[in-house]
């Protein structure tokens, strides 16, 4: 993004790790300008809101953050909103928010009818930030895109709709950024991660995830993966998985009830699901999972709800999140009968959410008394294999171990998602 001057920048970042990403980058890049980062969105000369589109709330969530820092700001600070709310919305974004200097895409192919409208007169250059070199990590751990859009439809979503088709990286360039980071950790990241180089069969090929997961594995301590679609979950990915020290399993299941999924468009049922994860934890009993579910899909029936739930007791995944459904325009559930009524559809979630909090904490108990080897993320905090950055609990430790350090622990306690080790909070 080309700097307005050599002030102080801020930038907001809102929604999931690939936009985590996106901002890391937009950063190098005002950095590579001269520019500055400033804690403070008052103190901005340049002041960045990179959106979140995905569900309704996330909606809310961006314009009260963009009218919260158009408030903020300083008299003649400028304003820019980007991100998937953005790429969606363009022009219409910019109409309703005249508050907003600039609405900007994102480097992705932008469909023909939506324009950029830089309400102010310069003209930004549209970036391809999948390849933009990035700052180092401030943190010992950092999230890497391997790919941008999706080639998928599912009858929830709309990301293919503003993210674009699937653009696979060049390995190089995957590996430069790896490095670049100077993490110990990496977390591969990108809408549908085990489809990596799907796009790209001359260069890549399908299976490109696992020779890439290994070469990732050679320049860093960890890495871990997220966005799994179950079909693509082959022998030779698990087994790379489990190789890799970070048996930790991400898997977008979204719901188990054969029906349900085939009207999301989806792949799989309850039982082959549990097949799969059965046979990993043949494979690696130590394996760990998390999984999402979306709760309220049009048509879901009382016996659907009943599935899922059987599925969660049966499965004992480590972590799960429940999302309920969101109405998005454009995408095939729109238009699909059997509105699952929003009472109904909190009931369900609550009764999800309890179940699966039981689950998580019975299986942090398995842990007390166990040594576990943990990377030290902040003063008194760090998690092992099992914990993923931002979206699990974490492992409470003693405040003179070193950031970035990967050390040996005893877990003495476990607090609902947390594990304590001994000597946590002293030092
Ligand atoms: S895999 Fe499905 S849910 Fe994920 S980004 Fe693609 S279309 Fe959306």
């Amino acid at each position: 993004m080309e700097s307005v001057g050599s002030g102080g920048f801020y930038v907001e970042t809102l929604g999931c790790p690939k936009n985590q990403v996106d901002s890391d980058k937009l950063v190098g890049t005002l950095l590579a300008d001269g520019m500055f980062p400033v804690d403070d969105a008052a103190d901005a000369e340049l002041v960045v809101v990179n959106t979140c589109a995905f569900i309704e709330e996330a909606r809310r969530e961006s314009i009260d953050t963009i009218l919260a820092l158009s408030e903020s700001r300083r008299p003649g600070a400028r304003l820019v909103v980007t991100g998937c709310m953005a790429e969606r919305y363009g022009s219409e974004l910019a109409e309703e928010l005249p508050e907003v200097d600039a609405v900007l895409g994102f480097g992705a192919p932008i469909a023909p009818q939506r324009t950029r409208i830089p309400v102010a007169s310069v003209d930004l250059p549209n970036l391809d930030l999948l390849n933009l070199p990035r700052p180092a990590s401030a943190a010992p751990w950092a999230y890497v895109k391997i790919a941008e859009g999706c080639n998928r439809s599912c009858g929830f979503c709309a990301i293919p709709s503003f993210r674009g088709p699937q653009r696979s990286r060049d390995v190089e360039s995957i590996l430069t950024e790896v490095s670049e980071t100077g993490a110990r950790e990496i977390v591969l990241v990108a809408q549908d991660l085990a489809s990596f180089g799907t796009d790209r069969p001359s260069e890549l090929g399908a299976g490109s995830i696992v020779p890439l997961v290994r070469e990732v594995g050679q320049l860093v301590d960890r890495v871990r993966l997220l966005y799994l679609y179950p079909s693509d979950l082959d022998d030779a990915l698990i087994d790379t998985v489990c190789d890799s020290g970070v048996p930790y399993f991400d898997l977008s299941l979204q719901h188990v009830s054969k029906p349900l999924l085939r009207a999301m468009r989806r792949w799989g049922d309850g039982q082959r699901f549990l097949d799969r994860i059965a046979s990993i934890r043949e494979r690696e009993p130590d394996a760990a999972f998390r999984s999402n579910f979306i709760v309220g899909y049009p048509g879901e029936t009382e016996d659907d709800h009943d599935q899922l739930l059987q599925f969660v007791e049966e499965a004992q995944l480590d972590w799960c999140g429940f999302f309920a459904y969101s109405r998005e325009e454009g995408t095939h559930a729109a238009s699909l009968d059997g509105v699952v009524d929003p009472e109904l559809m909190s009931e369900r979630l609550a009764e999800l959410r309890a179940l699966q909090d039981d689950i998580t904490a019975e299986r942090r108990d398995l842990l007390i008394g166990a040594e576990v080897e943990v990377l030290v993320d902040a003063e008194g905090e760090g998690r092992s294999f099992r914990e993923a950055p931002e979206i699990d609990g974490v492992v409470r430790l003693p405040v003179d171990l070193a950031v970035g350090e990967i050390v040996t622990v005893e877990i003495i306690d476990a607090e609902g998602p947390d594990l304590v080790a001994a000597g946590a909070g002293e030092g």
